[in-house]
């Protein structure tokens, strides 16, 4: 176990690093292959040595070898965020005896932190993240399902796939400001994760993301950094959500169970 931890942690680094050119690049219409990283300052290539994830920022201190321009501390902190998201989704998916959903487990990891920084950003989910991630994910769902012979995990996908995109699918059409189709897409895959894990993480992530959402929207009125109109990307909320249902659903249901003496 030890030992796939570690490979995780380094794989997550390497794909962090692999997402900052998908968070900097998708947006803008960008290839992600060409041309190769360089300083968006003076346009000089990144040397290979600090190419490395994280170590590279903290042996240029942040700043550009060439001209001396700060480097956003985003960089390092994208690929330390995918290293720890992998080495726990790792970890709780083989305290759930669930290890067989975990090349799906990583890659929604990815795609979902690349989403949630596109989203902070710009507000916009974008297709070409999110509609490649539904055959992506569907292979990788399914493999595990042939190979142990288990198919009650995948039809709760099926299911939470399709409860999701239809509840977001609805509330886009009863309040167009408040919610976008972005949202609508991203919400099949985020209930195809979350009903491969069980109904109740499926209705733990589903109501969470309210919450979230709910209580953000509240600090920043209280905070008066802006108006109840001030647009939230709700993005970041679904996919927060979607962490607290894979890492606390069973006791949030157990004691919701608890409480009502079910
Ligand atoms: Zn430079």
């Amino acid at each position: 176990m030890w030992f796939l931890l570690v490979v995780v942690a380094l794989l997550g680094l390497a794909i962090g690093s692999f997402l900052n050119v998908v968070i900097y690049r998708v947006p803008q219409g960008q290839s992600l292959v060409a041309p190769a990283s360089h300083c968006p300052h003076c346009g000089a290539g990144v040397r290979n040595r600090h190419n490395v994830p994280v170590l590279g920022w903290l042996v240029l201190r942040g700043r550009c070898a060439d001209c001396g321009a700060p480097i956003s501390p985003r960089y390092p902190l994208v690929e330390a965020l995918a290293a720890a998201a992998f080495v726990l989704v790792t970890w709780r998916l083989d305290d759930l005896d669930r290890l067989a959903g975990l090349p799906a487990w990583l890659y929604w990891t990815s795609i979902a932190i690349a989403l949630a920084a596109i989203d902070l950003d710009c507000h916009r989910l974008p297709n070409a993240i999110v509609l490649p991630s539904y055959p992506v994910l569907a292979v990788l769902l399914v493999a595990p399902a042939l190979w142990q012979q288990d198919y009650w995990p995948l039809l709760r996908a099926a299911i939470g796939a399709v409860a999701l995109f239809g509840g977001y699918f609805a509330l886009a059409l009863a309040y167009p400001k408040g919610m976008g189709f972005g949202d609508v897409k991203l919400a099949g895959l985020i209930g195809a994760m979350l009903g491969w894990l069980s109904y109740s993480a499926l209705l733990v992530g589903a109501f969470a993301a309210f919450l979230l959402g709910g209580l953000a929207g509240i600090v920043v009125i209280a905070s008066r950094r802006g108006t109840g109109k001030t647009p939230l990307p709700f993005g970041p909320f679904m996919i927060t959500a979607v962490a607290v249902a894979l890492f606390a659903a069973q006791p949030l249901a157990d004691s919701y169970l608890r409480l009502t003496g079910l």
